[in-house]
This record gives structure tokens, C-alpha cells and sequence, in this order.
């Protein structure tokens, strides 16, 4: 497989209907968005050694990559639309391709992204996703609509992914959902394009929840809090010394749950929304006037946690 056939494969097996003015082989594509909806996108980067390890299957690779950028498109309560491949390969082998394909094939199942463009070129490992979705326009959901008084919720356990690669780096097999976590997370698109209309503010899990709730009380000026009784745990992190299960349910980034703010009127209908796109809504605490995100223990005092979230270099993870 030369670029040509890669890049004619990547079009058959994942694209738009090609020749298309929306697929692939034109210098550009070209993309029709409705006069009433706005354009979301947001773009990632996994780069081979730094955000998974080599030698990971390429099914896995494939399946994260667009994952993690679909979780943006939930968060944004978007609706999917198109994707952009920017692939940098060490060299063109067909097996690692067609796993790669098949990955991203599953993440992108049911979701109605389809993709449009993208680039190649060689050079050590690493693949960059570029999604774009529809909103209806002003309905996008942002970190900065959090008020005082909302209820605190969130989409499913977390810490999960975290104590699976604390696992696999260690030499131990990780409990099953803690690895299903780490490598098959599901962004919650239904859920988060029911939270357009049902929550003030929304950002996905993926540097860790009081990281990730710490931008929201930011960028909405606004203080928050967490009971930590309320927090939810899950099986694989059953067996863990209470401190460690905690701090990992508080730092342990990547596991691409939502966490949003909402009236506590509008709970009702978050829950339903909830059972109906296959997750669930855990209230885990409140927004405050204050400032920055304070962990309750269940007599009120105040917790301090290990760690508060994963960081490289001082930018986002
Ligand atoms: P140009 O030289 O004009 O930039 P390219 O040869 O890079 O064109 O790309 C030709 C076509 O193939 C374009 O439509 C581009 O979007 C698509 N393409 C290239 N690489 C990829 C890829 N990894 N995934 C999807 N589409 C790709
Ligand atoms: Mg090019």
C-alpha cells in the first residue's frame, strides 16, 4: 500500500460518498452547513510514547483517536458531522492500517461522522483528529454558563482509565471496566446533545474531574463543590485503599464522562435524558458563589486531594 492506495482506502472504508462535493480527493472539501446551525470544532492530538504506549493495537489507537474527539462534540451538546484525518506514519503496513480503520470504524458507529479530508506523511507515529459538528446556532453548551445554585452532575463513574493505565504501567492486568474505560470510552453524544437544552454549562472528563470541573468555575466565574459521598465508584476500583480510590476519582483524567451544571428544576429531565442515551446522571454537588472547587467530606469539613488533576507540560492533556 503506497499513499495513494492508503489515503484510497481511509476514503472507501470511513468516508463520505467520494467524488462527492463533501469527500475525499479534491484539493478541499466542501461542506454544507444549514443557514440556522453553527459549526463546531475542535481538534487532538495522539502522539505514539507520549499519549499511548507503542506497540498498542492499532484497533485501540484508531478507536481513542476519534473517541476522544467526539467526547468534545458531546460536551459541546453538538450533533457529528465530518472528520479530518491528519495521519503521521514511520511507514504505510497494511495490517496496522486496516486495525487503525477499523477502530476508528467503531468509534465512529452510530455517531453520523463521516470523514472528509485529512493528510499524510511520514515521521515517528502520530495521529491529529479534526471533528466538526452542527449545532442549532447559539445552543452550543460552554464551560462558562455555570450559576450559582445549579446542581453538579456527571455521566458515569470516574477514575476508571486512570487506575487501568496505573495497572498496565505497573505490570498488573486491570479490572475489566477499568480497561474498557481506558480503551473503549464512549462519548456520550445523546446525552450531551440533551444537555443543550437541559444544563447552563458542560465539559467532558478528560483531565480529570476537579481539573475539568475547575475550568468550568473558571471560565463562568463561579465557585463549586463536591460531596465526596455522592461520588460514584465502580467495580474495578472496589478493591482500592479508600485514599487511592478518591484520588483517583478525583484526578484520574480520561475517561470522557460529562460533567455539567443544571437548575435543580431541570433534574428530572436530566435523569431521563440519562436512561434513554444509555448513561447516567449523578448529582455529585453544587455550584457556590466562591471561587475554585472545594471536595466536602460528609461532615462537612474540607477535603484535600493528592492530586487534582494530569497535566503535561502546564497545558491540557
Ligand atoms: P494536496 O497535496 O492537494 O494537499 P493530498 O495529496 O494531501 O492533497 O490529499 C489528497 C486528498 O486526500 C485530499 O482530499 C485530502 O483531504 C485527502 N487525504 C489525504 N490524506 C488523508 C488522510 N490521512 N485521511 C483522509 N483523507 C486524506
Ligand atoms: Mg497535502
Amino acid at each position: 500500500m503506497r499513499e495513494f492506495g492508503l489515503i484510497e482506502y481511509l476514503a472507501d472504508t470511513l468516508g463520505a460518498s467520494r467524488g462527492a462535493l463533501e469527500g475525499i480527493g479534491d484539493d478541499g472539501a466542501v461542506l454544507d452547513v444549514p443557514a440556522d446551525r453553527q459549526l463546531v470544532v475542535s481538534t487532538d492530538s495522539l502522539v505514539e510514547g507520549v499519549h499511548f504506549e507503542s506497540g498498542l493495537d492499532p484497533v485501540d489507537i484508531g478507536y481513542k483517536a476519534l473517541a476522544v474527539n467526539l467526547s468534545d462534540l458531546a460536551a459541546m451538546a453538538a450533533v457529528p458531522a465530518w472528520y479530518f484525518l491528519n495521519l503521521t506514519l514511520p511507514a504505510i503496513d497494511q495490517r496496522w492500517v486496516e486495525g487503525f480503520a477499523k477502530g476508528l470504524r467503531k468509534a465512529a458507529e452510530g455517531s453520523g461522522i463521516r470523514l472528509a479530508g485529512g493528510d499524510t506523511t511520514s515521521g515517528p507515529l502520530s495521529i491529529t483528529i479534526t471533528v466538526c459538528g452542527l449545532v442549532k446556532r447559539g445552543a452550543a453548551l460552554t464551560r462558562s454558563g455555570a450559576r450559582p445554585g445549579d446542581i453538579v452532575g456527571i455521566s458515569g463513574p470516574t477514575g476508571l482509565a486512570a487506575c487501568a493505565l496505573a495497572d498496565l504501567q505497573q505490570g498488573r492486568a486491570p479490572a475489566a471496566d477499568c480497561l474498557r474505560a481506558l480503551r473503549r470510552p464512549q462519548p456520550r453524544l445523546g446525552f450531551g446533545q440533551a444537555l443543550g437544552e437541559l444544563a447552563h454549562s458542560g465539559i467532558d472528563v478528560s483531565d480529570g474531574l476537579l481539573a475539568d470541573l475547575g475550568h468550568i468555575a473558571r471560565a463562568s466565574s463561579v465557585g463549586a463543590e463536591i460531596e465526596l459521598a455522592r461520588l460514584p465508584s465502580a467495580t474495578g476500583l472496589g478493591a482500592l485503599p479508600e485514599q487511592q480510590r478518591r484520588d483517583l476519582q478525583l484526578g484520574g483524567g480520561d475517561d470522557y464522562e460529562l460533567c455539567f451544571t443544571a437548575l435543580e428544576s431541570s433534574w428530572p429531565a436530566i435523569e431521563r435524558a440519562a436512561l434513554e442515551t444509555g448513561c447516567q446522571a449523578i448529582r455529585i454537588g453544587q455550584v457556590t458563589t466562591g471561587e475554585g472547587v472545594q471536595v466536602l467530606l460528609p461532615d462537612g469539613g474540607e477535603y484535600t486531594p493528592a492530586r487534582r488533576g494530569y497535566e503535561h507540560g502546564g497545558s491540557d492533556g
